[in-house]
């Protein structure tokens, strides 16, 4: 639905955005801190003349795009001129959000998070956390058991799922979602750095104003634009969200059971497959390849067994279902624990691209319905930069090896392609990247 990358603004992107586009600010000053003071004064006040000018001048363009562009186009979408009066009277641009390319800023330059350090994925199954949000979700299933069974019913999905999914985007409803949604959608349809992208989901929101019911005070959003407690862009909330207290609403801020129907409903609509669970924790033997990974590389869990793959409890995999397909998913290599996962694993990713975020929701579901910790140890893998995984993901391409997306992130294709290259060179695989091998993969 979303990049997980789209979820915080990172801290080293907002400095930058700062400097380019309020040159009053700290790091301003500091570059002109070896001027005589005199000086540095002028400098600072012109720059501000001149940034509160240019600042003026585009939010003068804006004014005119919405009424242009966005009025014209909403109108087509069926949104009233009562609605649009109401949704963009007033309505400045918010200079402060992540990811902007106001018009005449510089281009061009290396994302911040490009040159950062790579993180390995045992940071994202923190333990305290995962510990505080399944006592919370715990609390939370028994709270609302009524509704959820009334959910599952209806849709087919797990509450342990609907209720993980819950804590993951929003710690169950306590978490803020600071942003007015129409300002932040128009800011990032105007002057993002993915505009084209923010459009639609503009023209969305006012759609949502218009036949929803919500009030536009109550219409929050992250900075990215995802709403309320299942954080669906709006796009996804006029084609999903459902009205399960029937009070009329698509409450999907306030209403528990709207936003936990309305997460079951989008999982249902991507395809989840009713009783069968998301995947089991595995051992993996050292003769088996971890380069075998992978949603294209599903076998019959009876496959998977005869290769000598059991649970991490020493049990079959299969039982009585052994021509259903299974999928091997090592989202650290043999760095990390092993999982033989189902379909459904896929269908939480269409929440969120990532074998990570699928793995936590996954994960925390079991615990919420009394499992146990993942018994894999995650090595400590780092000492590289996300430049150097892209740098190798460019020359892997470039030999014509297919590694996904070239980001400097980890999916399963850069695994997969990791994994081949150990093997055809005579080296133990372990289908994940370290300082060493990012050099030797030429
Ligand atoms: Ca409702």
């Amino acid at each position: 639905m979303r990049a997980e990358t789209a979820r915080l603004p990172a801290a080293a992107r907002l400095t930058k955005l700062g400097m380019r586009i309020d040159p009053g600010s700290r790091t301003l000053s500091r570059r002109f801190s070896l001027l005589p003071a005199l000086i540095g004064a002028a400098m600072l006040a012109l720059a501000g003349v001149a940034s509160a000018q240019s600042q003026g001048a585009v939010e003068a363009s804006f004014q005119q795009w919405l009424a242009a562009k966005v009025v014209p186009d909403a109108k087509k979408a069926g949104v009233s001129q009562g609605t649009l009066n109401a949704a963009l009277a007033g309505l400045t641009l918010d200079w402060k959000l992540p990811d902007l390319a106001p018009p005449g800023a510089p281009k061009g330059r290396e994302e911040p998070q490009r040159q950062a350090e790579f993180s390995g994925p045992a940071r994202y199954f923190n333990e305290a956390k995962l510990a505080g949000l399944t006592t919370a979700g715990r609390a939370r299933t028994q709270q609302w058991s009524k509704t959820l069974s009334a959910i599952e019913k209806r849709y087919g999905v797990p509450a342990s799922i609907l209720v993980a999914i819950w804590g993951r985007e929003s710690g169950y409803g306590a978490a803020k979602i600071p942003y007015p949604a129409i300002r932040t959608l128009a800011t990032e349809a105007f002057m993002g750095a993915r505009k084209a992208s923010f459009y639609p989901e503009l023209i969305a929101a006012l759609q949502i104003l218009e036949g929803d019911h919500i009030p536009l005070s109550e219409m929050r959003s992250s900075w990215a634009g995802a709403l309320g407690q299942p954080q669906f862009m709006p796009t996804k909330y006029l084609t999903t969200a459902v009205d399960f207290d029937g009070d009329g609403r698509r409450d999907i801020w306030e209403s528990v059971p709207d936003v936990l129907a309305s997460i079951a409903n989008y999982l249902k609509q991507n395809g989840w497959e009713p009783g069968v669970g998301w995947g089991v924790e595995v051992v993996l033997p050292a003769g088996v390849a971890c380069s075998l990974e992978g949603p294209d590389q599903g076998k019959p869990l009876a496959q998977w067994e005869a290769m000598g793959i059991r649970t991490v409890d020493g049990k079959p995999l299969a039982g009585r279902n052994g021509r259903r397909i299974g999928h091997l998913m090592m989202p650290a290599g043999r760095h990390g624990p092993a999982f033989i996962v189902s379909k459904n694993f896929y269908i939480l990713k269409t929440y969120n691209n990532s074998d990570l975020y699928a793995l936590f929701i996954g994960h925390l579901a079991d615990r919420i319905r009394g499992g146990g910790a993942i018994r894999g140890a995650w090595d400590d893998v780092g000492g590289f930069k996300r430049s150097d995984v892209r740098a190798m993901q460019e020359r892997l391409t470039a030999r014509g090896v297919d590694v996904g997306n070239v980001d400097g992130l980890v999916g399963y294709k850069t695994r997969i392609a990791i994994g081949e290259w150990q093997q055809a060179n005579g080296r133990p695989d372990t289908c994940f990247p370290d300082a060493a091998l990012l050099k030797a993969i030429r």
